[in-house]
């Protein structure tokens, strides 16, 4: 891989040397060490501010410097300026590729953190120098940063889409549906239980759409669209709360901005029936 196609090259092992300006995200629990203004702090600024990492990971490069997580105290506090941010928080402070190193370093120290033992025999486990794993020396079970596949779709009927109301968003707001995918089922698979579990509404002619990292805590969005069939909307009342088909000229509210894979679901079903989403 070189630097002409990827701007972040992922790595598991540090280099000798580190380089002058390298980058470190740091995070006490799933919160980032900025500045005031959101923007990730330089060495210098993190050091002089005290704090002091519980454990490190190397990443990998982006755009030729090098990355590091650094897990911090959970009693750590803001200092010299700096301060504690989510990353729902960061889109619009943080350039794309760097929220996305982010996004991975959050979960490899959450990973790193919550696997220092074996699950099976409770030993302390040992770093793997091959890859990005940690292993058990007693009954050698390799430990992999976890990856929650889940997927999400607009059921179009016509010119019309299926937008649901989940009880936890907020009031008001419609959104495409989606859910987890389960141990030995496809994507397609998912996208068809899913719909029906929440809806009653059966689907044809799943398209994969796109895809999107979420580290919230540790999906991969696989997007689709995907036709509707037959049957009627009928909600449990649980997961969904709200069910309806509409029309891009009479949209109900749904989540405002541009960073996730449900907008722009959503962004081009309306632009596909004339209407300009908005920005
Ligand atoms: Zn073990």
């Amino acid at each position: 891989m070189s630097h002409d196609h990827f701007r972040f090259l992922p790595h598991h092992k540090s280099p000798d040397d580190p380089g002058e300006d390298p980058m470190v995200f740091a995070f006490k629990g799933r919160d980032l060490l900025v500045t005031e203004e959101g923007s990730l702090p330089g060495v210098g600024q993190i050091d002089e501010a005290g704090f002091e990492a519980v454990r490190r990971q190397y990443l990998g490069s982006l755009d030729g410097r090098h990355c590091y997580s650094a897990e911090l105290e959970d009693e750590a506090q803001p200092a010299g300026g700096l301060r504690f941010s989510n990353l729902h928080g960061l889109y619009a402070s943080l350039d794309e590729a760097t929220h996305a190193v982010a996004g991975r370093a959050v979960q490899i120290v959450e990973w790193d953190k919550t696997h220092q033992f074996c699950g099976a025999c409770a030993q302390p486990t040992v770093v793997s120098e091959m890859d990005r794993s940690r292993a058990c020396p007693n009954c050698k079970i390799p430990m992999y940063p976890r990856l929650a596949p889940a997927m999400i779709v607009s059921v179009e009927r016509g010119d019309e889409i299926l937008l649901a109301r989940s009880p936890h968003f907020p009031a008001g707001i419609m959104s495409v549906l989606a859910g987890f995918v389960e141990p030995g089922e496809s994507a397609e698979d998912a996208v068809k239980r899913e719909v029906y579990e929440e809806t009653k509404i059966l689907v044809k002619n799943v398209q994969y759409f796109s895809s999107q990292a979420w580290p919230f805590p540790n999906s991969l969005m696989l997007g689709f669209r995907a036709e509707y069939e037959s049957g009627d909307i009928v909600i449990d009342n649980e997961e969904i709360v709200a069910a309806e088909w509409f029309k891009a000229s009479e949209m109900p509210n749904f989540f405002p901005g541009r960073v996730s894979i449900s907008q722009w679901l959503i962004h081009d079903f309306l632009k596909r029936n004339g209407v300009e989403p908005p920005s």
